[in-house]
């Protein structure tokens, strides 16, 4: 067998009583398939993809140990003895490629996402201090709870031993109820739970306590932390390492997992899956400080997409092992490649964050924008063979075109792809170009390494025609064609300069010193629009036809971006409808009470208006009869999810 080139993330690791095989973790992240009897099928599918792939332990999804905690509808309960058949199936599954899986025993305190009813929750936490995110006034807890809560954790503990898994995990990382207890600001105890370090700390080593006493030494048992909480009244680094190098030394754990961020405030949640504004591994640095003082394992997760990096951390004896959470959503077949020295074949994860963990936020199945058969693995986890090899014609080189040549060609037809312009990659060569979005052209690199590897020919600099689908003939097309930058019909006096975001994006205008960007889309055109502008020094006035600038963008996403239009000085004004524009003067009027709101010494307005299909080929092919297929925003514009997820249904379709 050849050597792996990366050894460190492909030696064996112990934690505890266990060892895995590599050094590749799929931490504990919620997928959004649990239903109400906890672990689905869809979950077990999703997970055996990612253990099939050869990761070397999966950390299932967060359990609550006690139902005074519930923060989302269909929550897995440790505490019910009902969960044990789901896990025991998903760890028999898991178990068959060799992949090793441990649970998470969770309670969020105040940190209380939704209820099942849609009501306002009572929500428990040590002290009557409100979360700033999900504005929840918590009652502290009276030491009956903390017990009740602190039993929940061994009992937990002892299903997953039941139900065959190989570890547990206690989540107290993000500002969850054991950060609460940990932390000064948010812990106000005056009783045996706070007032002192000691105090605080003895929440967690209860747990401990309760989980060894039910389930004995030898099952392996992890500390989920953050190392840093990055809130303003979350626990520094310097705090969590004091709290680690306590907890090491009592010996009742087995591993560290360092991860960042808080659930209690906007900017501490945007570490909690930190989009590409962040630099790649940059939570290695916090796992370090906690390396230094403990004696057991120390995992270290956040934006580590490349095995390259993974490798350095460890190597570097940063951490143990890695987190690469996100790098198996994006390509769950990610380890396997690393260790086989195929990297070039990764697809690496963009850090986007829309499909993931925008997914989960509201209430969907996690998936991916590069790769729509996560969380449909039941669907489209398998590649079926076409029944007959057929001559495919793809006409389009945006993410749609690109993903469904490369599916059909998969399956075994013989495809071409055909692009007008002399490079792959449609609106995604411009969305690369926005402030911090450059990452964000991976999407063109991942298509096209998996077009090359299915073998699919590429013919650059070629518009499809009905001429040229009579002359190549062949047995269906599909159409990928993309879409435009759609123009309003606007009131435009003389002088008017109007422009859209393509334009100014390619270059060809000169939009001089004050600049109103009309923002209909409310997603990162617009907010990343109104950045490279006042980047370039222009006074910027960002207008919303919408309730905040990227309302229609994951939360962390367009939190970071807020923040940085704050710090340029850009002016953003929400609820405006465009009307027109004269020479120094923008006319908007306030979406709800009708009022003008006019923007005086404008010298350019930009236009964030949306799309408009390209359409041409599929009319000129309408009363052709040829079997046709339409993907991505020649269908519907849209983002690339919709693209890569229709160009998939293509490439299975024909
Ligand atoms: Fe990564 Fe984006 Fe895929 Fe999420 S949706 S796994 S952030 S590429």
């Amino acid at each position: 067998m050849t050597e792996t080139p990366f050894p460190h993330l492909f030696s064996p690791l112990k934690l505890g009583s266990v060892t895995v095989k590599n050094r590749i973790v799929s931490t504990g992240h919620e997928v959004g398939m649990a239903d109400a009897n906890g672990v689905s099928e869809t979950m077990i599918a999703y997970h055996e993809a990612r253990a099939r792939g050869g990761a070397g332990l999966i950390i299932v999804e967060v359990a609550l140990v006690h139902d005074s905690g519930v923060f989302v509808r269909h929550p897995i309960r440790a505490y019910s003895r009902d969960c044990v058949p789901g896990y025991t199936r998903l760890a028999e599954t898991v178990h068959a490629h060799g992949c090793a899986l441990f649970g998470q025993l969770f309670h969020p305190g105040r940190e209380i996402l939704e209820t099942a009813d849609g009501s306002q929750p009572v929500s428990y936490a040590p002290s009557a201090v409100p979360n700033e995110r999900f504005h929840v006034l918590p009652t502290p807890m009276s030491a009956d709870l903390i017990r009740d809560v602190i039993l929940g954790y061994g009992i937990g503990a002892a299903h997953f031993k039941e139900a065959g898994l190989d570890g547990a995990e206690i989540v107290a990382s993000h500002g969850y109820l054991p950060a609460q207890f940990l932390n000064p600001r948010v812990n106000l105890r005056d009783d045996e739970y706070g007032g002192s370090f000691d105090g605080r700390l003895r929440f967690i080593r209860d747990a401990v306590t309760e989980v060894r006493a039910s389930v004995g030494r030898d099952f392996p048992l992890g500390l989920r932390i953050s190392g840093n909480e990055a809130s303003h009244d979350g626990l520094n680094n310097d705090e969590v390492v004091e709290i680690c190098t306590a907890l090491s030394a009592d010996g009742g754990l087995d591993y560290f997992s360092v991860v960042a961020g808080s659930s209690a405030t906007l900017s501490g949640s945007s570490h909690i899956v930190p989009p590409m504004y962040m630099d790649t591994g940059y939570t290695a640095p916090f796992a370090a400080t906690i390396k230094q003082k403990v004696s057991q394992p120390v995992i270290a997760t956040g934006r580590i997409n490349q095995p390259q990096i993974a490798e350095t951390i460890i190597g570097g004896g940063q951490a143990d092992a890695c987190g690469m959470t996100r790098a198996m959503i994006c390509d769950p077949e990610m380890a396997g490649k690393a260790e086989a020295g195929r990297s070039d074949d990764i697809r690496a994860c963009i850090g986007c964050n829309q499909a993931c963990i925008g997914h989960f936020i509201t209430g969907y199945p996690v998936s991916c924008i590069q790769h729509p058969e996560t969380g449909r693995e039941l669907t489209y986890g398998t590649r079926q063979p076409a029944d007959k090899p057929r001559r495919i014609l793809v006409a389009g080189g945006g993410p749609a075109g690109m993903k469904a040549a490369a599916v059909a060609a998969e399956r075994g037809h013989d495809v071409t792809l055909y692009e007008g312009s002399d490079q792959l990659g449609g609106q995604t060569l411009l969305a690369q170009l926005l402030p911090h979005r450059a990452e964000f052209g991976g999407i063109v690199a991942n298509l096209a390494r998996e077009m090359e590897l299915a073998g699919v020919p590429v013919k650059l600099g070629t518009t499809v025609d009905r001429a040229l689908i009579e002359s190549e003939a062949p047995d269906a097309v599909i159409i990928a064609t993309g879409a435009g930058p759609r123009r309003p019909e606007l009131e435009a006096g003389d002088g008017a300069q109007i422009v859209d975001a393509w334009q100014v994006l390619r270059n060809e205008v000169n939009v001089g010193a004050s600049v109103v960007v009309a923002d209909w889309s409310c997603n990162w055109i617009g907010i990343g629009m109104a950045e490279k502008l006042a980047q370039e020094g222009c006074r910027v006035r960002l207008c919303v036809n919408g309730y905040m600038p990227g309302w229609c963008v994951q939360q962390y996403i367009r939190d970071m971006s807020v923040g940085r239009l704050h710090k340029l000085g850009v002016e953003m004004i929400p609820y405006v409808r465009l009307h027109g524009a004269d020479a120094d003067t923008a006319y908007f009027e306030h979406t709800m009470s009708g009022e003008p709101v006019v923007l005086e010494d404008t010298d350019t307005l930009v236009l964030c208006s949306g799309h408009e299909r390209a359409t041409t080929l599929a009319d000129e092919l309408a009363e052709f009869e040829i079997e046709m297929h339409l993907a991505g925003d020649c269908n519907a514009p849209r983002t690339a999810e919709e693209a890569v997820l229709e160009g998939l249904k293509a490439g299975v379709a024909v």
